[in-house]
């Protein structure tokens, strides 16, 4: 089966393997086992020993986000937040809900924001202390460029955090050159190609010294998490953790490292290409021009003929070992297709050929958007 809804992705054989043992997450063997992956992992962000601390927590990426904005933003603070799409609402529901303030800023959701706006906004009200980005929002498919919108934030002295959840391995990341990025937070599922069950951030030591008690939550506190691993040693946890998902994790990070990241994104956007060319050989509209399509996840206009039904076309392509997302994430309906996880442009032209003949299924003939 091609999973691509995306993310959970596709995994190797392998990666899957590695989840088959038995592990005492408390014994000495997977103490060694954390604080070598903690180094693996502050190596992909480029993060600086010392300066930077990776603090793995249990669960999913609207938990580790949730624990990057209770950690480094007091209660009552204020976060900029490009509202970018559906990723971006999520972050704004849960900073309201962690009871911070979310002020989202008015972008065109289908581009790239541009860090001016950002700069102009920071400008323009002192009290916004941060600044929220989704890297690559899954909702539109659009990257935002994290590296050129932290240089308006640093510019104005202020702080960010990163939601690189669909972005993390694939999309450059060097947190050596970004000190104002308080943590870049993802989860083992997406491009690094393990398991869904831990989620990551990797942040800044001089932030979390600043920020112990600010999280309102035991649970969701990076700087918790932080004392621990000083207290603790760095392969111990607070709680138990998902013990066989870190281990497939540290297998999905052995092929990560063998193909290494521009690689990597190489391979994504081959995907994406083959795809963005795929539906529009099929009479299809992706929802995006090429320019701004970024290589995580593609959205594509429903067809505008009656018959569409996209449980029905979902079915259809599951049939044939293609699964995708079976929801819009869209203002206006489209069904999106992810491009990463462990395949290659060959499985995408057979995810084309389901596509089509799911089509063929349905009886689809009028096939542009409206
Ligand atoms: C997948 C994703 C998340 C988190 O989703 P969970 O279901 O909580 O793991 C957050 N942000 C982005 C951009 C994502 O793609």
């Amino acid at each position: 089966m091609l999973l691509l809804i995306p993310g959970p992705v596709t995994t190797r054989p392998e990666v899957r393997a590695a989840m088959a043992q038995d592990i005492a997450p408390w014994d000495n063997e997977f103490r060694t086992f954390l604080s070598r992956l903690r180094e693996r992992v502050l190596a992909v962000a480029h993060g600086v020993a010392g300066e930077h601390a990776t603090l793995p927590l249990q669960g999913c990426g609207h938990f580790i986000t949730e624990a990057a904005v209770r950690t480094f933003l007091p209660a009552g603070a204020r976060l900029l937040i490009p509202a970018t799409g559906a990723y971006a609402d999520r972050m704004i529901r849960l900073t309201r809900e962690a009871g911070r303030i979310p002020v989202p800023l008015a972008i065109d959701p289908d581009r790239p924001t541009n860090p001016q706006a950002v700069a102009a906004a920071l400008a323009a009200d002192p009290t916004l202390t941060h600044v929220g980005v989704v890297y690559s929002e899954t909702g539109s498919g659009v990257i935002h460029d994290v590296p050129a919108i932290g240089a308006a934030v640093r510019a104005t002295g202020r702080r960010m955090i990163v939601d690189a959840v669909s972005a993390f391995g694939a999309l450059p990341l060097d947190l050596s050159a970004q000190p104002e990025i308080d943590a870049v937070v993802f989860t083992s599922n997406k491009c690094i190609e393990a398991l869904p069950g831990m989620a990551f951030a990797v942040a800044r030591v001089d932030r979390l010294l600043a920020s112990a008690g600010q999280a309102g939550s035991w649970s969701f506190d990076l700087e918790s998490i932080y004392a621990h691993a000083l207290r603790a040693g760095w392969g111990s946890f607070r709680f138990t953790p998902a013990a066989q998902v870190l281990a497939a994790f540290d297998r999905a990070l052995d092929f990560y490292e063998a193909e290494g990241q521009v690689a990597r994104l190489a391979r994504y956007t081959a995907n994406m290409r083959v795809l963005y060319e795929g539906v529009r050989d099929l009479g299809l509209s992706p929802y995006l021009p090429l320019e701004h399509q970024g290589p995580i996840v593609m959205n594509v206009h429903a067809p505008t003929d009656t018959r569409w039904n996209l449980q029905a076309f979902v079915d259809a392509l599951k049939k044939r070992d293609v699964l995708i997302s079976n929801f819009y994430n869209t203002p206006t309906p489209s069904f999106r297709v992810g491009c990463i996880g462990a395949i290659t442009p060959d499985d995408m032209a057979r995810a084309v050929v389901a596509m089509a003949e799911a089509l063929n299924d349905l009886g689809i003939k009028q096939r542009e958007a409206a």
